[in-house]
């Protein structure tokens, strides 16, 4: 489908992909990836009664079978989250397993009873919106659940044991179409990157807070892809501070030129709201404001839109700015009053933020040209 023959956004198809499994369990309560946050958005969504529209369909995904997720994962890793999941310690073939090679370890990425169950689920839900989308079903998918975009092929990372993300792109790319990814989270997404870094099929943008600043610490301007996939990989490393109107404009001056050129299929995004300024693990300072401005460009520019979740600690704020995004994308514009079927149960006032975050004029004035620089490296690197 071209551009032209969009569908008036009122007509878009969405799919908005969810179940109770997806947040019946997780890290542990001291842990910032809340599976709550799955179960806010969901409800706040429905207080709204966004899922009552004609052209919005609820879906329940179906776990990613072993097979599937081992279009990204080695077969090895599958059995062993499997087996930790359960809370075992050998493989079939009596393997001892030591839980820190495959990346679990307390801290960031602890084994939790159902772990297995919950993460495929969450694999299935990408993996879903992307059969959906291929099949015509739908033109835009939201999997809210999904975005885990730092899982290896073989290690858990980040708070990330499944990489859904990488999986339905790789479904896609099966398919025999043209995939373009682009991360916003606030963290480098190197999982996605690492598994098409060698391949033209899959154009991966990430724009993220610098990593000498932030987790991962990985995606500096000249990462930009090995061997076939060399000018495929695009990093937009952000200072902290950076505002709305600050990230806006390196957001049009980069990523609708790589889209166009590319021409995807495809369009699968990372919505990480971990940009807003109240987040707690990151310092840039987006508002619902900038980041609803974000989802309403990809809306204009994907073809075919499949969205995933991603980071996002504050958890009053990510509810608020996913219903945003999943209004963006169905055509549904909510009201600024939070409904009482939701504040009664978690409390808050307004959809969109009505405080600006502050910075001063010395600190604005340094990352506008500290960004000024990002973005000519990024052009003078991919040439555009
Ligand atoms: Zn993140």
């Amino acid at each position: 489908m071209s551009a032209t023959e969009q569908p008036n956004h009122r007509q878009r198809r969405a799919v908005f992909l969810s179940t109770p499994g997806l947040w019946k369990t997780g890290h542990g309560r001291q842990h910032p990836m809340k599976p709550e946050r799955l179960l806010r958005t969901h409800t706040l969504l429905e207080a709204y009664g966004a899922f009552d529209a004609p052209n919005v369909r609820v879906v329940t995904p179906p776990p990613a079978t072993e097979d599937e997720l081992a279009l990204i994962h080695s077969e090895n890793y599958v059995e062993v989250v499997r087996i930790l999941s359960e809370g075992g310690t050998w493989t079939e073939t009596r393997e001892y397993i030591v839980p820190w090679r495959y990346g679990f370890s307390e801290g960031d990425n602890p084994i939790f009873p159902g772990m297995y169950e919950t993460e495929s689920l969450k694999a299935g839900s990408s993996l879903t919106a992307a059969k959906m989308l291929y099949n015509d079903e739908c033109d835009v998918a939201f999997s809210f659940g999904g975005g885990l975009h730092h899982a290896a092929k073989s290690s858990a990372y980040g708070f990330c044991v499944f990489n859904d993300t990488a999986i339905a792109i790789q479904w896609l790319v099966n398919q025999g179409l043209r995939v373009a990814y682009v991360d916003v989270d606030v963290h480098h997404g190197d999982g996605v990157e690492a598994a098409f870094y060698d391949t033209d099929r899959v154009l991966t943008i990430c724009i993220h807070q610098d990593g000498r600043t932030l987790f991962p610490g990985t995606g500096f301007v000249d990462d930009a892809g090995i061997n076939e996939g060399e000018g495929y990989a695009v990093n937009i490393p952000i200072p902290p501070y950076t505002d709305d109107d600050t990230y806006l404009w390196a957001f049009n001056e980069t990523v609708p030129p790589l889209l166009e050129r590319f021409n995807a299929d495809v369009v699968v995004t990372e919505l990480g709201v971990d940009t807003h300024y109240e987040d707690p693990l990151a310092q840039v300072m987006l508002t619902t404001a900038g980041q609803t401005a974000i989802y309403e460009a990809f809306d204009a520019l994907a073809p075919r839109w499949l969205a995933c979740g991603g980071g996002g600690y504050n958890i009053d704020v990510v509810p608020r700015s996913w219903t945003l995004a999943f209004g963006v994308m169905s055509g549904q514009e909510f009201p600024d009053e939070l409904p009482e079927a939701y504040t009664s149960k978690f409390g808050g006032q307004f959809l969109r933020d009505h405080v600006q975050p502050e910075i001063d004029d010395l600190t604005q004035k340094r990352v506008r040209q500290r960004m000024e620089e990002v973005v000519a490296a990024v052009k003078q690197q991919h040439k555009l």
